[in-house]
């Protein structure tokens, strides 16, 4: 697997730019203009964030605007709720498309004129076939297809119909407008292609007006000359879609003349990246919608405290490249690691609580201590926490009778609280099944701070905690991969899912600090990973969802391999 697309360039540099300087020095354009084309039929994910990264980072780079064009030709399955997402989710990631926000719907007109241009001059027909007969006709890889006996009807007759066609005259699939090229041709998507079918379904944005609707191909290519694009980029799948495009453009009096070039769609690991697969999981309420945090969309990632910048980050690591490939899903983590670390408070939080009592410490008594908010941002201060006889552990960090290489609190040993004191472990005490409820410790004063003895003592292990006086009672939401597969299989999506996707775990407790903040910004629960306060919250009961944990398998792993950092 490779970790990151063609290696051998730095990022930030990839055979799309090289096209557009050529372009640029050549003289063929002064400006570039590029778009990115969604088709409002569901939320964007990460795979989009890779194409909206690059149509609008091509411009920022060389100079000129990206448009953000609705691709709504199919009225079936768009929907308003979609296009708000969308124009949210490009501004949250990042880029402002200005004055340039289009439809596809908005040029309807011309396209249907363009389309008696074709009638007119011999190049398209319509065809009576049903779908399943044009399906038959069609041919296959290695067989050519056979001619539609519509095929030479004239061009009165083709006006005449494609007019009423338009009127509503028609029942939908009763006839489409197909582009007359060449049933034998070695690309399936020359013979003889749909231009136009008939819906008889109104339009978000144009009403009733119309009952037939052009096709993908022949709205696309169409839309990027009236927006005067330069450099229409696509993913690879619209390869063998690019003679057909040609074709268009060569035989439509068009304003411009864009190029179509093809870049490889982004995989990650464990990841499913298709709009149909996604609908299902949000339809069939395997989560519980499309910002669930378990999903790859913008939204689910935003929700799960991934930081845009996060992602532009790892778009830019994962580079451009012209071939299919697979990304370890490791690396997006990794980037959101490198900004959170950066940027997150640090706060503490004990997941599994276990009480332990301090002796030696007097009672009733309450002290404050300071600890530090970011020890990677001198800025961000310090805050004050409160620290008294009773306090809560980590359970995983207490073993009775420990392993070799167990560090932590056992019985009889030393162990620091951070930025408190060090304790002793001097007594476990157990409920009825033998289950440890609570530890018995003392404490040594003159660690204040968490600070070394005067007798220089060293111990091995400095573990969070949460005083009993003021710790916050939280729910947190442990998000795992969603696929249990690296390569999940699309067609079976629902039986690959990964059962323990989503952990809840109720009765946790947080230090004040994580929930007075009032923000939504992603915090580190020191030892355990970053952290988002969710809006599932109610008052006095927060709800954290984990962004990420701390372990950075990548980073390892490329460590391993002899790689250097990312980025
Ligand atoms: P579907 O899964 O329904 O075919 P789509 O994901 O291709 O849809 P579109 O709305 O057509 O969705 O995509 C808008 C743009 O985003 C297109 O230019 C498309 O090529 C690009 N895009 C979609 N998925 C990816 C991906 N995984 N990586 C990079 N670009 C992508
Ligand atoms: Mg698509």
């Amino acid at each position: 697997m490779a970790a990151v697309e063609d290696s051998t360039r730095k990022a930030g540099q990839d055979f799309i730019r090289d096209i557009i300087r050529a372009d640029l020095e050549s003289g063929r354009h002064s400006r570039v203009v590029t778009r990115f084309p969604p088709e409002p039929n569901g939320y964007i994910h990460i795979g989009h964030a890779k194409s909206i990264c690059l149509n609008f980072g091509v411009v920022e780079e060389f100079g000129g605007h990206c448009a953000l064009r609705f691709d709504d030709t199919n009225p079936a399955k768009e929907e308003q709720e979609y296009i708000d997402a969308i124009m949210r989710d490009v501004r949250w990631l990042g880029f402002d498309w200005g004055e340039h926000l289009y439809h596809a719907s908005d040029y309807f007109e011309q396209l249907y004129e363009w389309a008696e241009h074709l009638i007119k001059a011999g190049d398209a027909y319509v065809d009576d076939q049903s779908q399943v007969e044009m399906r038959k006709t069609r041919g296959t890889l290695t067989e050519p297809g056979t001619n539609s006996p519509f095929r030479g009807r004239s061009v009165e007759e083709n006006l005449d119909l494609f007019r009423r066609m338009r009127s509503g005259e028609f029942q939908n699939g009763a006839r489409v407008l197909r582009a007359k090229i060449d049933m034998a041709s070695g690309n399936i998507n020359l013979r003889d292609p749909v231009l136009y079918r008939i819906v008889n379904a109104p339009h978000p944005r144009t009403g009733s007006k119309w009952h037939i609707y052009p096709s993908y191909d022949f709205a696309h290519g169409q839309s990027d000359a009236i927006e005067g694009v330069t450099h229409s980029l696509c993913t690879l799948e619209f390869a063998d879609h690019r003679p057909l495009y040609e074709w268009l453009i060569e035989k439509l009096p068009v304003p411009s003349r864009p190029r179509q070039i093809e870049f490889a769609r982004l995989n990650l690991t464990h990841t499913v990246l298709s709009k149909r697969v996604l609908t299902g999981l949000v339809r069939d309420g395997h989560v519980s919608g499309w910002d669930d945090a378990r999903m790859p969309t913008l939204a689910g990632l935003r929700r799960r405290g991934v930081p845009p910048e996060a992602i532009r980050e790892f778009v830019k690591a994962v580079g451009v490249a012209r071939a299919d490939n697979l990304v370890d899903v490791a690396m997006l983590d990794h980037a959101i690691r490198d900004v959170l670390n950066r940027t997150a408070l640090r706060r503490m939080a004990v997941l599994r609580p276990l009480k332990l009592v301090i002796e030696n410490y007097p009672e009733g008594e309450v002290e404050e201590l300071q600890a530090v908010n970011n020890p990677e941002d001198d800025s961000a201060g310090s805050r004050s926490v409160r620290f008294g006889r009773e306090i809560y552990v980590e359970h995983d960090d207490f073993m009775e009778e420990p392993p070799k290489k167990f560090f932590r609190l056992v019985p009889g040993r030393e162990v620091r609280l951070r930025y408190a004191y060090f304790v002793t472990c001097r007594d476990v005490v157990k409920d009825e099944d033998g289950e440890v409820v609570e530890l018995r410790c003392t404490y040594d004063p003159e660690t204040r701070g968490g600070n070394t003895p005067p007798d220089g003592r060293k111990v091995k292990a400095t573990l969070h905690w949460v005083a009993a006086t003021d710790a916050v009672p939280a729910e947190v939401r442990i998000v795992n991969r969603l696929f249990k597969s690296a390569s999940p299989d699309t067609l079976s999506y629902a039986s690959e899912l990964n059962p323990d996707s989503l952990e809840v775990l109720t009765g946790c407790l947080v230090e004040p600090a994580a929930v007075l903040l009032n923000s939504d910004a992603p915090m580190q629960f020191e030892r355990q990973g970053y952290f988002r306060r969710d809006a599932d919250s109610s008052p006095g009961r927060p709800v954290f969802i984990r962004t990420v944990g701390l372990r950075d398998a990548f980073a390892k792993s490329l460590a391993e391999a002899g790689g250097g950092k990312l980025g």
